[in-house]
């Protein structure tokens, strides 16, 4: 079951690299796709174009415009000015506005609702504990300061936290986490 389902990401990793002149995915959709990130739902494109939902975001992430239209498949001008090196730094940059924004919106009730299907489809993975029975995990971040600590997996039968099977790329979890369990 576990190596079908690795399989079908490699496909999916592979199909996405494979298509870069392809305009039918967004960013956040490729994103969401990749392998690694498979604990990030979909953020709405109208919560991040709300200026409010991203308050003080601006100061904590490099190159905070340019990362923002990248996000929002806003085309961009610059996009010829940058050096390779440059728009490496935006990607990065993205991602991790993507991570911050991520944060806030799961705590909304849509995103919260979001994260509750990925807990149900077992996206975020099943409880190692044979007297489980494969119980889904929610994933876990033990800070909430960015890439303090890497994302574990808390199992809400045994109350216990385990390191997930593969390594997450997505480091910008926080332990509000938790806060799914109430709506359990
Ligand atoms: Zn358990």
């Amino acid at each position: 079951m576990l190596i079908a389902e690795e399989s079908e990401t490699d496909s999916e990793e592979s199909d996405v690299s494979g298509s870069d002149g392809d305009d039918d995915t967004s960013w956040i959709s490729w994103f969401c796709n990749l392998r690694g990130n498979e604990f990030f739902c979909e953020v709405d494109d109208d919560y991040i174009q709300d200026d409010f939902n991203l308050c003080g975001l601006s100061s904590q992430v490099p190159y905070y415009d340019y990362a923002l239209d990248l996000i929002l498949d806003v085309e961009s001008s610059h996009g010829e000015m940058f050096t390779e090196e440059q728009n490496e730094l935006i990607e990065s940059a993205a991602e991790m506005l993507y991570g911050l924004i991520h944060v806030r919106y799961i705590l909304t009730n849509k995103g919260m609702s979001a994260m509750l299907e990925k807990y149900k489809n077992y996206d975020f993975g099943r409880c190692p504990r044979v007297y489980c029975c494969g119980q889904p995990c929610l994933p876990v971040g033990q800070s909430d300061i960015p890439r303090s600590s890497t994302v574990k997996i808390y199992c809400p039968k045994c109350e216990d936290i385990y390191y997930p099977r593969s390594k997450y790329q997505g480091s910008i979890l926080p332990f509000f986490y938790c806060l799914l369990l109430l709506h359990l």
